[in-house]
């Protein structure tokens, strides 16, 4: 198992280094820690590349209204729930692209962003009148102890080069008793992914290094020291969910079994949203023992 510059990548939770590909169809490009069940990118593209990636422009993440108009729901849904967990302090949203949860958030918190993409910081300070937002990565960000109340990472912990480095610097710079929520990561264990392998609409490997399952987004959080206490599936609640996309799974299940050839559906067509494709999980950093 070989990177990109030919270094050895190391499983980021257990350390070790024997894989087997996750689907027959991806080979050695997406892979599967024999020790720890850790799904992820190999060779993974070089810092240069995904770097590159990041610096799309607003623009481009925004010319689609309608689904905006989605993500903004979803951020309402997601707010109530953080609000029933911790009414207010201070918020840290790392990878917080422009900034809109941050400003959803700003009449209850007081808010803090980190993202690496500087045309999305620019906006956020411009447009969104966010005070605290730095360019770079969580670690760069020098955040003091102990220092908030609330910690999120949405869409983000599956694109980071070291997950597990990232979520001890989230640990320290929250204080005990405080939340962590990391939402937005797709499920590599859910009835999709299985079902349809390389045809899960989730799968990146090109740009998004680590694909979770409930069992190991759990081992990896509670390596770093925070305590799991809930990982929920959101989609019958969301602005993602259709009836008809279970008919249109039970179809092509059948399809697949009935032509043996399970990763093949009909027409080549990706899965559809459907429960379980996505995770949210709510983590406590434990509190000082007395
Ligand atoms: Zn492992």
């Amino acid at each position: 198992m070989q990177s990109a510059n030919q270094d050895p990548v190391a499983c980021n939770l257990c350390g070790g280094q024997e894989t087997m590909p996750w689907c027959a169809a991806l080979g050695e490009r997406v892979v599967r820690c024999v020790h720890c069940g850790l799904v992820y990118t190999c060779p993974r593209p070089s810092p240069e590349q995904l770097r590159a990636r990041y610096q799309t422009s607003y623009v481009d993440r925004h010319q689609d209204a309608a689904l905006a108009a989605q993500r903004r729901q979803m951020y309402q849904l997601e707010r109530q729930t953080i609000l029933r967990l911790v009414p207010g302090g201070r918020f840290l949203d790392i990878g917080c692209g422009t900034g809109e949860f941050l400003a959803l958030m700003s009449d209850r918190f007081e808010v803090y962003g980190v993202d690496v993409c500087e045309g999305y910081v620019e906006y956020g300070r411009q447009h969104l009148g966010l005070t605290h937002l730095a360019l770079g990565e969580l670690h760069d960000a020098g955040f003091p102890d102990s220092y908030f109340d609330v910690v999120q990472m949405r869409g983000v912990l599956q694109h980071l080069a070291d997950p597990l480095g990232a979520a001890r610097e989230a640990l320290r710079v929250t204080r005990p008793g405080g939340l962590l929520v990391v939402s937005a990561t797709p499920n590599i264990a859910s009835l999709c992914a299985r079902l349809y392998r390389h045809h899960f609409r989730l799968l990146a490997p090109d740009y998004m290094l680590y694909n979770f399952s409930p069992t190991t987004l759990r081992r990896l959080l509670t390596r770093a020291g925070w305590e799991v206490r809930r990982i929920a599936f959101p989609y019958m609640m969301t602005p993602y969910f259709r009836w008809w996309q279970g008919l249109e799974v039970l179809i092509d299940a059948v399809w697949m079994v009935v032509q043996g050839l399970p990763g093949v559906p009909p027409f080549d067509r990706r899965s559809p949203p459907f429960y379980g494709n996505m995770m949210t999980c709510y983590a406590w950093r434990p509190p000082v023992p007395r």
